[in-house]
């Protein structure tokens, strides 16, 4: 197994001058050399076998031992020198000092193909960022990030990659829903891929303690390696960044509207500067469309994070990350017109989204009110967001209301629910949208593959998930397999897989794992 190192990061950047892994603050550095905790019995349970590529590794690399030892944290690749990276951020609202990469160590960076990646094991133990916890990860998330990164990417939405799920063969006590209630899981390791790990949060540290000339560094450096288009000086440059940042984080952010996904913890330090989606922890997927749930219980009480909101968090945070950069640019006024474009940008990126979930190709003035109306009607009982959408794409131009409503009848969870005044309002609106359709230039069967490709037939639903757990905790990782197979066609017809277009069962609906998550991961 040959990967091509390189170690820009941890060569032009300030380390911390103590090697000492225990709990502390670190100053003046952006990382922290630290070692991997030896795992007892690592074991490979999957390996994405595109992202070996994409660094380098071919199947039978993937299959060697150097691979499960290297990827466990088990054996030093040669010549690199392993880091945990020091950031802060605010969580929940709340500034939270220094965080750090408490549970991740990154390995290297690699190139390939004149792309490079940093690579970084989660859950391989303890860092001088791991605060009062233990540096490791269970099974659940370990399984639950490795299968949504790579089901995100084949969605075409912005993320780290996952290239492997190991056991670590060590046991870790948690407490899932921090009631008192702790039990030993077993742990495990996920290598995540990605251009580079630095976050708002790694910002947001050297702010906070006025220290210029490392934000400074921090800055130059991630735009020189990271933002090659930026050709500007100075001031302009720190401001063509920012607009950088902000515009690929609102894309992300149209991306996670599309397909349904809520983060669940959107913290500073949990958002990438490259704009995608990072740290999947308590994440969900909606099943009915209900812009008020979020799936972590730890956010239960203001659901800040819930679907609905992670545009305006999204903003919240791009604040937080020009509050950190000021301090290289000393004007707030252009910082300030860049968030205030944000709200339109959002606005026209997002009708233009629920344009394209709608087949509709034509602007037209009245599609704000179309798209409006639908999503307050989504809401009058529970309607699941994947299958109304997906199945959407059969009505024809001509349908009357009627063969419209039974096309997409399925998606109802309880057709009783639906009283007459709410059937009423359905059928005014695809009354509505089958007339909108008309002016539309294409045909029917046009727009059927327009829309399929941009509303997803399969996502890695909550109890998907849970299920590939439950057996993965017995020692059965086909599920695993399955799942991450089915999920790189998410718009592809599958009919061998038909079974995983449906609405979530009754017995998910209240269960932890599947509808109620936690940070403990
Ligand atoms: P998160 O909200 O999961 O992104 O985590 C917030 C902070 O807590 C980050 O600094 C993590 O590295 C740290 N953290 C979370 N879980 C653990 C753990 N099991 N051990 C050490 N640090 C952790
Ligand atoms: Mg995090």
């Amino acid at each position: 197994m040959k990967l091509h190192i390189q170690n820009n990061f941890t060569a032009e950047l300030p380390a911390d001058s103590s090697e000492i892994n225990t709990p502390r603050q670190v100053e003046k550095a952006c990382f922290s050399y630290v070692t991997p905790k030896q795992p007892s019995n690592p074991l490979l349970i999957h390996a994405s076998t595109e992202v070996g590529d994409l660094i380098g590794l071919s199947p039978e690399d993937i299959a060697s031992n150097d691979f499960l030892n290297t990827f466990s944290g088990k054996r030093i690749y040669p010549n690199t020198k392993p880091y945990a990276l020091a950031y802060a951020g605010h969580q929940f609202g709340n500034w939270a000092g220094q965080l750090g990469d408490g549970r991740a160590i990154n390995l290297t960076e690699v190139v390939h193909n004149n792309q490079s990646f940093t690579l970084q094991l989660k859950g391989a133990g303890p860092t001088p960022y791991s605060r009062t916890a233990d540096g490791f990860a269970v099974l659940r998330s370990s399984i639950r990030e490795h299968l949504c990164a790579e089901a995100m990417h084949y969605l075409g939405v912005p993320t780290t990659r996952s290239l492997s799920l190991m056991l670590s063969g060590d046991e870790v006590l948690r407490d899932i829903l921090y009631n008192g209630n702790p039990a030993y899981e077993k742990g495990a390791i996920v290598c995540r891929v990605a251009p580079s790990f630095i976050r708002f949060g790694s910002f947001e540290l050297f702010y906070a303690r006025n220290d210029r000339a490392n934000l400074k560094s921090l800055t130059d450096f991630t735009i020189k390696h990271h933002f090659p288009t930026i050709e500007s000086e100075g001031i302009e440059k720190y401001l063509d960044f920012f607009q950088e940042v902000t515009n690929t984080t609102l894309d992300m952010i149209i991306h996670w509207q599309r397909v349904g996904f809520v983060h669940g913890v959107m913290n500073t330090d949990n958002m990438s500067i490259h704009g995608l989606t990072i740290d999947y922890g308590p994440y969900g997927w909606l099943e009915d469309y209900n812009p008020n749930w979020t799936p972590n219980t730890t956010d239960r009480q203001n659901k800040r994070y819930r679907f609905g909101n992670q545009p305006e968090i999204a903003l919240w945070n791009l604040y937080k990350l020009a509050n950190a950069l000021y301090l290289l640019i000393n004007d707030a006024t252009p910082l300030e017109s860049i968030l205030n474009a944000y709200s339109v940008d959002y606005q026209k990126k997002y009708l233009d989204m629920m344009r394209n979930k709608l087949g509709l190709n034509i602007e037209k003035e009245e599609d704000a009110i179309l798209v409006e109306r639908l999503t307050e009607l989504l809401q009058l009982v529970e309607t699941d967001m994947t299958i109304f959408f997906r199945n959407l794409s059969t009505i024809k131009k001509q349908d009357t209301a009627e063969i419209a409503f039974e096309k997409i009848k399925i998606s109802f969870y309880n057709e009783k629910d639906l009283t007459e005044f709410i059937l009423n309002n359905w059928c005014n609106w695809l009354d509505y949208y089958s007339k909108r359709l008309q002016q539309e230039t294409v045909t029917d069967e046009e727009r059927k593959e327009e829309m399929n490709a941009v509303n997803p037939k399969y996502v890695l639903r909550n109890y998907m998930a849970q299920l590939s757990i439950d057996a993965a905790d017995k020692g059965d990782y086909s599920m695993v397999n399955e799942l991450f197979e089915l999920l790189k066609k998410p718009y592809h017809e599958q009919p061998d897989f038909e079974k995983w277009f449906a609405k979530r069962p009754d017995w998910a609906r209240d269960k932890v794992g599947c509808s109620m998550l936690s940070c403990s991961s």
